[in-house]
């Protein structure tokens, strides 16, 4: 193999980068990336980046890796056929591609005076309106939603959350998210929910049923996209760019991404794997997910380099994890929690923080399968039971459900071999 070619230069395209060194590549490497930056840290730009704790998230990457990588930054690829990625610069020929072209936030339907929040530059220009007094609407009490209410907050802003679904927090569920309506209550952020965007005007937004919300600054955090169009219809997608467990493609005419000279992997939000731990197929938009997958995506391309046989590749297949920072909360969630699965709490959901107390009051949750196995766990202010709880979904472990609720039982006790 001796040109690899990378498409998208956020965290997945420069992990992939830097593994494929780390695995002892040493052919061309060519980044081609839409934004003008080298790749950096999403996670911080709602969090240290908007509170002005720093302006810079580019990752440490070093001479072995970047310095030896040609870069098309500012260049977008348009189109993909076998062998050959094609650009707003001209076509460029691979014998291996790594498309890790992400996500990109959803906007709402004709409001041009809406901000997202994806980029550094969107961060810093963000933060550049916050301020005390500012009528800041956000629309989605989803992750990123709540993190910027977090920050503005706490700048001084006058925040509103409008939220579509019943409570915040949807990927959990009712019974995990009804218990972070509180926390808005105590950060003095207004939370809207049950409300449906109807139009968002210049100078506000108006809710479906007539009510119209004034706002100077209004943020949408209501998802993110893989960010595949520019695949046309070359690569079969489902919720983003199909691929198996070692993270190969395959072509929508039927080749297998392993079975041309150049092979294709997909990583990072754009990608949907296979999971053999779960038996399906995983579409994960967190940072965990973009810096585990590149180790496999390389091992991938230089094992069929060398011959090997597609079945003695590495497979990718992780416990989901992610985590959230929000109103002084670290939230943390690992897991697929079973459709049948029962939850069972750890600690007081309900409880409140004391209006002195410089720390949140902890609790976690678990979703137990009928067959009493740990399928899925949320952490809030408890980190300690994420370290334990991690390795038990690792193990499949069956913990006892009576010792789980006891907030005093370390959940590593409860791990097969302690
Ligand atoms: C504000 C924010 C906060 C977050 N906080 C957390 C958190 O606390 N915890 C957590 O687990 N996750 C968090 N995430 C999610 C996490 O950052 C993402 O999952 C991760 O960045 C995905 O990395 P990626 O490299 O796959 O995609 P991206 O970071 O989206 O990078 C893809 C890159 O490809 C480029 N690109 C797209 N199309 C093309 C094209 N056709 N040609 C060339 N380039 C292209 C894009 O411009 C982009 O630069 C956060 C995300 C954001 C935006």
């Amino acid at each position: 193999m001796e040109h690899v070619v990378v498409v998208g230069a956020g965290l997945a395209g420069g992990r992939t980068v830097v593994e494929l060194r780390e695995q002892g590549y040493t052919g061309r490497i060519t980044l081609i990336g839409a934004e003008e930056h080298p790749p950096y840290d999403r996670p911080p730009l709602s969090k240290a980046v908007l509170t002005g704790r720093t302006d810079s998230t580019h990752l440490p990457y070093g001479l072995h890796d970047l310095d030896s990588v040609e870069l098309l930054l500012g260049r977008q690829a348009t189109g993909l056929e076998p062998g050959v990625v094609h650009t707003d610069a001209g076509p460029v020929e691979y014998d291996g591609l790594v498309i890790a072209s992400g996500s990109a936030p959803i906007r709402l339907p004709g409001a041009p005076a809406q901000r997202v929040l994806r980029t550094i530059d969107d961060s810093l220009a963000l933060r550049e309106t916050l301020r005390r007094g500012l009528r800041l609407v956000i629309v989605g009490a989803g992750w990123i939603g709540a993190e910027v209410a977090t920050v503005a907050a706490k700048l001084g802003a006058e925040v509103t959350v409008v939220e579509g679904g019943g409570f915040p927090l949807a990927p959990l569920g009712a019974e995990v998210g009804g218990h972070a309506v509180h926390w808005y209550e105590e950060a003095g952020v207004t939370l809207r929910v049950d409300a449906m965007v109807d139009k968002i005007g210049e100078d506000g937004l108006l809710l479906v049923g007539g009510e119209f919300i004034p706002a100077d600054e209004i943020v949408v955090g209501v998802g993110v996209r893989p960010d595949v169009a520019w695949l046309g219809g070359s690569l079969v997608l489902e919720r983003g760019i199909v691929t198996d467990e070692h993270l190969l493609t395959t072509w929508a005419s039927g080749v297998a991404g392993a079975q041309g000279a150049a092979p294709v992997v997909a990583v990072g939000d754009c990608a949907a794997w296979w999971s053999l731990r779960y038996g399906t197929r995983m579409h994960v938009e967190h940072w965990d997910s973009a810096q585990g997958a590149p180790a496999v995506a390389a091992s991938t391309l230089l094992g069929l380099a060398a011959g090997q046989a597609v079945a003695d590749l590495p497979a990718y297949n992780p416990v989901p994890y992610f985590w959230s920072e929000q109103f002084g909360r670290m939230v943390q969630f690992a897991g697929l929690p079973a459709d049948d699965a029962h939850l069972v709490f750890r600690g007081d959901p309900a409880a409140r923080r004391a209006p002195d107390a410089k720390k949140a009051p902890g609790w976690s949750a678990g979703w137990f399968a009928p067959d009493g196995a740990l399928t899925a766990l949320v952490t809030v202010a408890r980190p300690i039971d994420m370290v334990a709880g991690r390795r038990l979904l690792a193990a499949a472990a069956h913990p006892d459900r009576a010792q789980f609720a006891d907030p005093a039982v370390p959940l590593k006790s409860l791990l097969p071999d302690s």
